[in-house]
């Protein structure tokens, strides 16, 4: 076999010899370029991700008895999104940029496409021939968003247009206990962190007891902490989602302490640690020009487009102001919702205002309530110069006129049996773990 490869290769050198030093160079060139055509796709694929089929044994299109195989309406592509990755050159690269401002259309209504993180995914669905490989004859029929196990976005063809529809799972929250102590040359953050709190709940409670305890210089080594915490799981998933249940916090001889009650966070004797929220974001009586309305359609189109907010007829120019304490997601410029605000106060509540003609504040901004953030517009697409505010709770708006915004500071007095109730439990669940318990405390749960 050897001997074989040696005798060819030979008469190859051979022949190769008797060419003439002209055809030796073509034969040269043309194995180099030979060379460079294989190494091509590598080249590309450097530059530019290809097109990923879904994986059929991702466990969200795995087929059960309910939905059979062959009748599971699986997506033609997925995209999930890298650093750098716009909305605008996904759809270019799915031949779809002519389809985008109608998406953008029906997002409107809820701005999900705004915020692109790395890891989201996007799920097309598409009809048509596409034997041109021109992308023309290829209609977008469904885009989902995944932007969770627990929260997706679909858009779907209905007509000309597309409508949303939103799905927020509640998923289970699992319960458990850290505590620990503050070490020696550390911080309370630090020694948290440690025991397995997460980073933004650290924050959450150093705002919660701001106003009674400066976490940065009035803690000592010694000092201890006992955190009732709920995490988020969709069977067996954790979201990245969680929230605290309860804090107590031993600094010599004061125990400060927040519980969370029906969404909002109180003192041991129910004194609320947030403060309410003004019902209006404007001063000054002005008409309510569109209600909450979440099943309202397009007048010509008849596509639903739900109105997830109020309107008030507010000239462009008009003062608005932070509903309550937060921080500012988003100041964003939108086709269709023009320059907007997001606002989050909480875990639980955000608003968002829209057709703003100048924003006040800058993204990442902490801001109180009362504060001017903003002038009203006429931006995006808009009838008439007004205010479009929205007030979302756990990601859902609501209607901001109704009896779901938090406008009152303390548990009402017909809630506060239970309120009381609920807090033992917490504190019993707290002193039911030992400090002897903190090495594993970050590990435990249910
Ligand atoms: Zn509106």
């Amino acid at each position: 076999m050897l001997s074989q490869i040696k005798l060819y290769s030979s008469s190859l050198q051979k022949l190769y010899y008797v060419l003439p030093v002209l055809h030796r160079n073509i034969v040269k060139v043309l194995l180099a370029f030979c060379l460079l055509l294989l190494l091509v796709p590598f080249i590309a694929k450097t530059n530019d991700r290809m097109l990923v089929i879904p994986v059929l044994d991702d466990p969200l299109y795995i087929a059960s008895k309910e939905q059979p195989f062959e009748n599971l309406n699986l997506p033609d592509y997925e995209w999930v999104v890298d650093r750098g990755d716009t909305l605008g050159n996904i759809f270019s690269k799915f031949n779809l940029s002519s389809t985008l401002s109608k998406i953008q259309e029906a997002d409107k209504n809820v701005l999900t496409l705004d915020v692109i993180n790395k890891g989201d995914k996007y799920l097309f669905w598409m009809s048509g021939n596409d034997d041109d490989f021109d992308g023309k004859d290829i209609v977008l029929t469904k885009m989902e968003q995944v932007l969770g196990v627990e929260h997706q976005v679909a858009f779907v063809r209905n007509g000309e247009g597309y409508e949303y529809k939103e799905t927020l799972l509640e998923g289970v929250w699992r319960q458990q206990t850290i505590i620990g102590e503050i070490k020696k040359n550390s911080s309370f953050s630090r020694s948290a962190v440690a025991q397995g709190l997460p980073v933004n709940d650290v924050a959450v409670i150093g705002r919660l007891l701001k106003s009674k305890i400066d976490f940065a210089r009035s803690t000592v080594p010694g000092d201890k902490f006992q955190i009732v915490l709920l995490t988020q799981y969709v069977g067996d998933v954790a979201t990245g989602n969680t929230k605290i249940e309860g804090v107590r916090f031993f600094n010599r001889k004061h125990v400060y302490s927040a519980f969370s009650y029906k969404g909002n966070f109180f003192d041991s004797k129910g004194e609320g640690l947030e403060r309410a929220f003004s019902r209006y974001p404007i001063k000054g009586k002005y008409r309510i020009s569109s209600n909450f309305n979440p099943r309202r359609r397009h007048p010509i189109t008849k596509l639903i487009r739900p109105h997830n907010g109020t309107d008030f007829a507010v000239p462009t120019g008009t003062s608005i102001y932070a509903p309550g304490d937060g921080v500012v997601r988003r100041v964003v410029r939108h086709k269709y919702a023009g320059l907007y605000i997001e606002l989050e106060h909480s875990y639980k509540y955000r608003s968002r205002f829209l057709h703003l003609s100048k924003s006040l504040v800058r993204k990442g901004q902490r801001v109180k309530r009362g504060q001017k953030i903003a002038l009203s517009g006429n931006t995006g697409a808009s009838t008439g110069a007004h205010l479009h505010y929205e007030f979302h709770v756990n990601k859902k708006p609501i209607n901001a006129m109704g009896n779901k915004v938090p406008v009152a500071i303390g548990v009402d007095r017909k809630s506060m049996f239970a309120y009381k109730k609920k807090v033992s439990g917490l504190i019993e669940l707290m002193e039911s773990k030992n400090i002897t318990d903190i090495k594993t405390a970050g590990s435990n749960s249910g």
